[in-house]
């Protein structure tokens, strides 16, 4: 349902930036077609790395004008989770939540309806909410489970120690 409704096809994109008098050129098609079902929501620089190894022909400021101008669009959300980095959605459905690691700010999508989720009137002094976003913060599987392995692993200092003194 997400990916049907709320990420648009490169073909729809190069459809909607001729609409609005947008440049369309191969390497924003390239750019579209590394967005399409892209769960990893990734900065510019993480997506010049993918673009570039498809078409050399892509400057890293191409890359940010294109995500500038599908963000006008509304096509991609830039969010700021934290990572240093803006961070680019094509997932535009609103109402899903992000899950951060702090280790190696690897972001992922939660669908969660925290439908009663409110602030209450007594501390809102008259702010109007109009969306809410849950960040979760903490560690991603693969870095849990790393540092939960290394711990077990036993220093090879002290192993070749024992061997030299026998
Ligand atoms: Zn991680
Ligand atoms: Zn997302």
């Amino acid at each position: 349902m997400y990916a049907d409704c709320a990420m648009r096809s490169p073909e729809e994109l190069t459809d909607l930036f001729r609409a609005n008098g947008r440049k369309v050129t191969p390497q924003r098609q390239c750019i579209f077609r590394a967005l399409q079902d892209n769960r990893d929501h990734p900065s510019a620089e993480a997506l010049f790395d993918a673009v570039r190894a498809e078409m050399e022909t892509i400057s890293l400021k191409t890359v940010y004008q294109t995500l500038h101008e599908l963000s006008e669009l509304g096509q991609v959300a830039a969010l700021d989770l934290g990572t240093g980095m803006t961070r680019f959605d094509p997932n535009i459905e609103s109402g899903h939540h992000h899950l951060v690691c702090r280790s190696c700010g690897k972001v992922r999508d939660l669908f969660v309806d925290y439908g009663d989720l409110s602030v209450p009137t007594a501390s809102a002094d008259g702010f109007q909410v109009s969306e809410v976003e849950v960040v979760f913060r903490g560690s991603c599987s693969d870095c849990a489970g790393g540092a939960a392995r290394r711990a077990l692993i036993p220093l090879r200092t002290d192993k070749t120690e024992t061997v030299a003194a026998r």
